[in-house]
């Protein structure tokens, strides 16, 4: 589970941080998939339970998370 350290990238139904939980990453980067990790705004998912999102801000949300893991997880720097 990745915590998104970033002021402008929060839950839009909580107002929390959010946290990438990452199943899958691009072996030569490290960078997530894009389809590669769940967005969640408990760093206890799946015990408890994270907010549930209307799809177009669910899609919205994720591009955001998954710009910053592209800048902050890859191996090596840009
Ligand atoms: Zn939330």
């Amino acid at each position: 589970m990745v915590k998104i350290e970033s002021d402008n990238t929060k839950c839009p139904n909580c107002g929390k941080p959010v946290y990438a939980d990452i199943f899958e990453v691009e072996t030569n980067t490290n960078i997530p998939t894009e389809a590669g990790f769940h967005t969640v705004c408990n760093d206890n998912f799946p015990f408890e339970e994270t907010c549930h999102l209307d799809y177009s801000t669910a899609i919205e949300l994720d591009k955001k998370v998954y710009q910053w893991l592209a800048m902050n997880t890859r191996k090596i720097p840009l």
